[in-house]
């Protein structure tokens, strides 16, 4: 074995480019959440993305969060319930500026690697990009069962990162 191979201070893969991902999720200016994705073919890096309002217009932390209030379907106590829940719609989700900055043709067979689990409409928007791979750290329950039979119907590998610790300097509290 060479030398390299037992160095324990070298990251995997998986963990250099979900760490990129963090890194990149410190750019967003929306205090409820920071998001950071990159889209990786083989092992180079071919984009990168975070949550934000569109370029050239007041973001998060200039004209505050643009929020609305939702029902959501929620378990409370074992049984199904509606929950009022509040959600900023001022940022393009990151996956969603990932797509928007990157060509179709670099996407297809590739990777993303997300700090959070995608929403409906992010992963809805993903199955149809050419994407192969979906990695995410954080959970996001809300979306999870559709989202996870939608990746089922489209053979698209779906997985968390299990036991991973994000950088320090870029970990957040989520607002949920
Ligand atoms: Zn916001
Ligand atoms: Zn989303």
């Amino acid at each position: 074995m060479a030398a390299s191979d037992h160095d324990a201070s070298r990251k995997d893969w998986d963990t250099y480019f979900m760490d990129i991902a963090y890194m990149v999720s410190t750019r967003s200016r929306c205090p409820r959440r920071h998001v950071g994705s990159v889209l990786v073919q083989g092992k180079k890096l071919l984009g990168t993305a975070y949550n934000g309002a569109p370029m050239g217009v007041q973001d998060c932390s200039e004209a505050g969060c643009m929020i609305v209030e939702e029902w959501e379907q929620k378990l409370v106590d074992g049984k199904s319930d509606l929950v009022k829940k509040q959600r900023c719609i001022r940022t393009i989700h990151a996956e969603q500026n990932l797509l928007l900055f990157t060509d179709r043709t670099d996407r297809e067979g590739s990777t993303v690697y997300v700090t959070d689990q995608p929403c409906w409409t992010c992963a809805n928007m993903l199955a149809n990009s050419g994407i192969r791979e979906i990695v995410f750290d954080r959970p996001y329950p809300k979306d999870s069962d559709k989202v996870m039979k939608l990746m089922e119907q489209k053979g698209i590998v779906f997985r968390p990162l299990q036991g991973y610790e994000p950088p320090a300097q870029a970990g957040m509290n989520v607002i949920s």
